[in-house]
């Protein structure tokens, strides 16, 4: 079994060491190749074709007990947040796409037990019959409106929703779309729609809606074909008069401000982790690559300035992965501040796309070719600074709190 070689985590126990490499493992055997083959797919529809790697990738993922984990309700929360902080880490290490694609298996997970629907939760809780979910909140016309919590346009009713549920006798019908970048929306069995319930209250007038992707009147296009990430299946979803039973409405505009800003602290703290793993990718590329490429005579690695753009780039990465890794216990240890959540996600996003930027400067030519793994790197980087929020957005929200 490979080990993680760079980590200075303080009083990992054999048994937390011991998931960690099991999970760099599978990120090293796994992902990794299967993301490099993902990536190359010129049609979007072979990615999440039946005969695709994705399949394969996820159905020895659920093998892994990483879910089990994640519901251990028994665990230390510190112990477990620190847990999920390094399995992030590594997952992304071997291919960041296919680690939120992973990822956002179990995310349904909490609102689906929280709709206390036996069905549902038959359905889409059981460990033996895992399921996909996404998170379908942004819009063609709303992406930074849909998490502008601390801005006054938030409420304003003039900014009209792509898409809208509304009450009909005892069951809800939802009808509109969401953008084509919700990331596993071409391949989730089930769907957490934010959308909008209350419009007089504008986008905080907004409802959590759990919808089974299989409903008549859902409909889905092929993914989005893009720049980065590209192992992440992402895609618009359309409701045409979708209804759910009352039920599957799991909080409505009275909690809905609260529950988007738990929601943004959560998944803005698992950002940062992930690209963290990124970052670090691309800094053990460069210095392997740095050792073995030659010029004037000997390794580019012996040449002092090398070394030392290196040395930042490792800087740069601990510093990240430090912030990550903190955020992540704050969090676990009482309720999520947001501020601190979204410095994590831009602090380490923005260093992971200059540090897979630097990578890509030691490997030379060699660095825009896609025979080598920077390129891919620094694309699926690129995407990082805008996906779960703009990076500068989300400093206009972060900044509100201080
Ligand atoms: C890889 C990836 C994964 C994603 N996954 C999901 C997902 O799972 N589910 C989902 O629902 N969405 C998802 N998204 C969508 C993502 O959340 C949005 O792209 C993001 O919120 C920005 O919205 P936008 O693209 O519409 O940009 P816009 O909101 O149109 O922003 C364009 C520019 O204007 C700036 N801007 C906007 N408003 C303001 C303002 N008020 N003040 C100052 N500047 C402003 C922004 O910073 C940005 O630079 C994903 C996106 C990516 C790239």
């Amino acid at each position: 079994m490979t080990t993680v070689g760079f980590d200075i985590e303080v009083g990992l126990s054999d048994e937390d060491a011991a998931i960690r490499d099991t999970t760099h493992q599978f990120a090293e055997e796994v992902l990794r190749p299967a993301g490099a083959a993902l990536d190359q797919l010129s049609d979007t529809a072979d990615v999440i074709a039946p005969d695709s790697i994705l399949w394969k990738v996820h159905g020895q993922y659920s093998q892994l007990g990483i879910t089990e984990l994640q519901l251990d309700e028994e665990m230390d929360p510190l112990r477990k947040a620190r847990l999920i902080a390094i399995i992030n880490e590594e997952l992304a290490w071997g291919d960041v796409g296919l680690a939120i694609s992973l990822g956002l298996c179990g995310f349904h997970g909490p609102w689906v037990q929280q709709s206390n629907d036996p069905e549902l939760i038959e359905r889409f809780c059981s460990l033996d019959l895992p399921t996909i979910g996404c998170w379908a909140l942004t819009e063609p016309d709303h992406g930074s409106d849909t998490v502008a919590l601390t801005e006054a346009h938030f409420s304003d009713p003039a900014l009209k929703p792509n898409c809208i549920a509304h009450k009909d006798g005892d069951s809800y019908v939802i009808q509109g779309q969401k953008a084509a970048w919700v990331s596993n929306g071409p391949i989730a069995d089930l769907a957490v729609v934010f959308c909008t319930l209350d419009p007089s209250q504008g986008f905080k007038g907004g409802g959590v809606f759990l919808v089974p992707l299989d409903l008549p009147g859902v409909t889905r296009p092929k993914p989005l074909d893009k720049l980065g990430q590209r192992s992440l299946p992402q895609g618009e979803i359309f409701f045409d008069q979708v209804r759910v039973p009352e039920s599957h409405m799991v909080l409505g505009p009275d909690f809905y401000a609260i529950a988007l800003e738990m929601m943004l602290s959560h998944a803005n703290a698992a950002m940062g982790q992930l690209f963290v793993g990124l970052a670090r990718a691309a800094y053990e590329h460069a210095v392997s690559y740095a050792k073995e490429r030659v010029q004037g005579g000997v390794p580019i690695f012996e040449h002092q300035a090398v070394r030392a753009r290196l040395f930042k780039m490792f800087s740069k990465v601990e510093a990240a992965r430090s912030l990550a890794r903190r955020v992540a216990l704050f969090n676990a240890g009482g309720a999520p501040q947001v501020h601190y959540s979204i410095a994590a996600k831009t602090y380490c996003t923005n260093t992971c796309f200059e540090v897979a930027s630097e990578a890509l400067q030691i490997y030379g030519g060699n660095g825009l070719s896609r025979e080598y793994p920077i390129e891919k790197l620094l694309r699926d980087a690129r995407a990082s600074m805008v996906e779960d929020g703009c990076n500068e957005f989300l400093s206009i929200v972060g900044g509100a709190r201080l």
